[in-house]
């Protein structure tokens, strides 16, 4: 038999999609796969009813029906104060998955470096190597997670081509800061580099912390390829909505990347979340605190228990210190949580560039009463993860 590709060997399926088989297997409350447990808003599902009866069920025009692209533009200019032209600036795609390795294929060439913070979302290094790509980690320490600008110089120094910015960041929960955005937009001009942003939690941010758009620092719009997505700002994580927002050379290119990788997102369900896109900015501020009402639930009942975890700024995740247990692998741990806890994580190391063995991570995009009972198992973690504890 003819060997397969080496690209395709060269990465693990997705620890995190792996972990909700694993919490499905074991009946645990799954925290790992960050997902909502939230119904979409009525009017999107309403829509959609109307639609699956009057249409479109055939393909939308291949980069995005234009309705969704203009509401998107109009939604954009809102938050980030950019005017885009919603013809050769915006890219729909399914899922932000797809504009991310949209936009890391549009950029770069085999053999091509590109820098990635670390911990980072996994789908990045996928990416990079499916690009074939060389990825080059710049750390972000925790619990901070502040990154050395030495270093992320030394990346675009040593070649990278372009950066991957997640901001808000999943798993750290870390929000940029205007200075640290300054300090990567500075070297990204020094170096003439691209800067790849997944910006897909932009409204899920905890007081005092902002968002702010990379692309709308001084100069920045014109290196800057905006991923983003519908799926966690109106729960509809399974409708594969997302975007890429980039200057029109890109978005040309990006074009044909994505026409021959998926011809285009459903067109039934970007009308019908067409009306997402316009909703008064109440909506929004009502999600975050819909959010921070949840974190600051979960965050105290981990407190309560004497669990030691980060402090996230943005998104939905939290990471937890696991050191005390005394386990050689987290992901050991992750299964003795989802089996003998009820309570599915994904392992930190899915995340860490380096070796990092001492944090698990855990969502809470979830009801009051899930994350009350997650809470209730986890009270149990002494007495049962707590064997190996030599104290
Ligand atoms: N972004 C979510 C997470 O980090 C879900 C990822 C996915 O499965 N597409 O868990």
């Amino acid at each position: 038999m003819q060997e397969l590709s080496i690209r395709s060997e060269r990465f693990t399926d997705s620890v995190i999609r792996r972990m909700t088989r694993i919490c499905d297997e074991y009946g645990a409350i799954n925290l790992s796969q960050g997902f909502p447990d939230d119904a979409p808003p009525v009017e999107l599902t309403n829509r959609l009813a109307e639609v699956a009866a009057d249409g479109p069920h055939q393909y939308a025009v291949t980069w995005g029906a234009e309705n969704f692209r203009n509401a998107l533009a109009k939604k954009f200019k809102n938050f980030s104060g950019i005017t885009i032209d919603p013809q050769s600036e915006v890219l729909v795609t399914c899922g932000s998955t797809e504009a991310m390795i949209a936009a890391v294929m549009t950029v770069c060439n085999p053999g091509d470096r590109v820098a990635v913070f670390s911990p980072f979302y996994e789908n990045y290094g996928a990416d990079a190597i499916l690009c074939g790509a060389e990825a080059i980690y710049v750390p972000m320490r925790p619990p901070s997670f502040d990154f050395d600008a030495d270093a992320l110089e030394k990346a675009f120094a040593s070649g990278a081509k372009a950066l991957i910015l997640c901001n808000p960041s999943n798993p750290s929960g870390k929000v940029f800061s205007l200075a640290e955005l300054e300090t990567i937009a500075r070297l990204a001009e020094k170096y003439d580099a691209f800067v790849i942003t997944d910006e897909v939690y932009e409204h899920i941010v905890f007081e005092p912390y902002q968002h702010i758009y990379f692309a709308s620092l001084p100069g920045m719009f014109e290196r800057t390829i905006m991923c983003g997505s519908l799926s966690k700002t109106y729960h509809i994580t399974g409708w594969r909505l997302g975007y890429i927002i980039a200057p029109t050379s890109v978005v040309e290119r990006a074009k044909k990347v994505h026409d021959f990788l998926t011809v285009g997102a459903a067109s039934p369900l970007q009308e019908a979340a067409t009306i997402g896109l316009e909703f008064a900015d109440s909506y929004y501020t009502d999600l975050r605190t819909h959010y921070t009402e949840k974190r600051d639930f979960f965050l105290s009942g981990l407190d309560k228990l004497g669990i030691k975890h980060t402090n996230p700024q943005g998104a939905y995740y939290v990471l937890v210190d696991i050191s005390e247990f005394g386990y050689e692998s987290d992901m050991d741990f992750c299964i003795d949580l989802a089996q003998k806890v009820g309570v599915g994580a994904v392992p930190g190391s899915a995340f860490f560039n380096e070796e990092e063995n001492r944090y698990i991570r855990l969502h809470f995009a979830k009801s009051e009463k899930m994350l009350s009972k997650a809470l209730q198992r986890l009270a149990s973690l002494p007495e049962r993860l707590g064997q190996r504890n030599p104290s």
